[in-house]
């Protein structure tokens, strides 16, 4: 849970703005220092690099088809 020094407040990881306090504009600390490995299976506040391949992939296979559909009508 991020926590705002100034502020002696909890913030919710969504609420933070761009890693700061929404209120104070202060840099917050994560309050986990468990490694960036651990950040990133538990919080998950960004989608792993796989995910956009995925994505990636997806969105050309998809393009691929219109195209392909678009030139079997003309
Ligand atoms: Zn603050």
């Amino acid at each position: 849970m991020p926590w705002c020094d100034p502020c002696s407040l909890y913030h919710a990881p969504t609420a933070l703005d761009d890693g700061a306090c929404p209120d104070c504009g202060e840099a917050v600390s994560n309050g986990e220092h468990n490694g960036r490995e651990h950040d990133e299976r538990t919080v998950g506040q960004s989608a792993p690099w796989h995910f956009w391949i995925v994505v990636a992939a997806l969105v050309a296979y998809i393009g691929w088809r219109i195209i392909d559909v678009v030139m079997r009508l003309l």
